[in-house]
């Protein structure tokens, strides 16, 4: 075969309806899940976040187009938990015949008060359950791209095993006593748990209703009798009830935990790695002296 038969031969495959598969339209009700799928998916599926970065998932008011993007997704990716209160209703109103896939169906809820708590992402061995079966819903849907996910899937759970890894150790060079700070909505349970650093909010695991008087009063007994080194802004929520906390304790504002939403690209945590990086360092840094 000639070098220019060669060539016609290459050229003539790649055009090939094969290999020109749509991808597979996905939507991602917020931005953490949409990380995910981005990642898995690659290039053969197209992801559309509903709840864009620095945005709050659990007050979320769908914009008109979503619908339509509902409308037109082959895959729904929903956290559950009762974390996105306003999503059936967005999926009724949109005649999606979409799979609705709960990407924390594997994992063991925590419960506080009678509600489930809905942050499980932040322990990273619950992300690890999230990819695998944000996997098999892709590959269910696009059986030719099985592989491909699977492929993705297993390089990408390797770094989160390592992340596991790096939260532990950084966890570990804080003194035992120290491990404890304010947050400003309960959104770290399952951190907390997972990891052991004890993490105190005047806001419940919905940033639904504003706290009372006797809520903060509450906390700001707390940090003065339990010594609570530092307390934390919420990329996602107002700064004004944290500051205030911090100024009626004189707790340190440690900097800026990053809960339920990943940050703009520009911004600190563009990805849910990088998240989970910010959120250890800025604990240690402001906890580990
Ligand atoms: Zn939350």
């Amino acid at each position: 075969m000639t070098m220019r038969r060669l060539l016609l031969c290459v050229l003539l495959l790649i055009a090939s309806p094969l290999h020109a598969a749509e991808p597979l339209n996905v939507v991602a009700s917020f931005s953490i899940l949409g990380d995910f799928v981005r990642t898995i998916g690659g290039d053969r599926v197209n992801v559309t976040t509903l709840v864009g970065p620095d945005s709050d998932v659990h007050v979320y008011t769908p914009a008109p187009s979503d619908a339509k993007r509902i409308a037109d997704a082959k895959l729904v990716i929903v956290n559950g938990l009762g974390l996105e209160g306003w999503l059936p209703r967005l999926v009724q109103s949109s005649g999606s015949k979409a799979t609705i896939v709960i990407a924390s169906a594997g994992i063991a809820p925590l419960k506080l008060g009678s509600a489930a708590d809905p942050h499980a992402w932040q322990s990273v061995l619950n992300a690890k359950v999230y990819v695998t079966d944000i996997a098999n819903a892709l590959a269910a849907a696009d059986p030719d791209g099985a592989e491909a996910f699977r492929t993705q899937a297993k390089a990408y759970l390797e770094k989160l095993e390592a992340l596991d890894r790096e939260v532990r150790d950084a966890v570990a060079k804080i003194p035992a006593e120290r491990r404890k700070v304010i947050s400003t909505h309960d959104a770290f349970g399952y951190f907390a748990a997972e990891y052991g650093v004890q993490l105190i909010a005047p806001l419940g695991v919905s940033t639904e209703t504003e706290p009372s008087a006797r809520d903060i009063a509450a906390i700001i007994g707390q940090i003065k009798a339990q010594k609570i080194p530092a307390v934390f802004l919420e990329n996602i929520s107002d700064d004004r009830l944290i500051r205030r906390i911090a100024a009626e304790t004189g707790a340190k504002v440690g900097g800026t935990l990053i809960s339920d939403g990943l940050t703009g690209e520009k911004g600190p945590a563009p990805t849910y790695i990088d998240m989970v990086r910010h959120n250890i360092k800025a604990l240690t840094s402001a906890l580990d002296h």
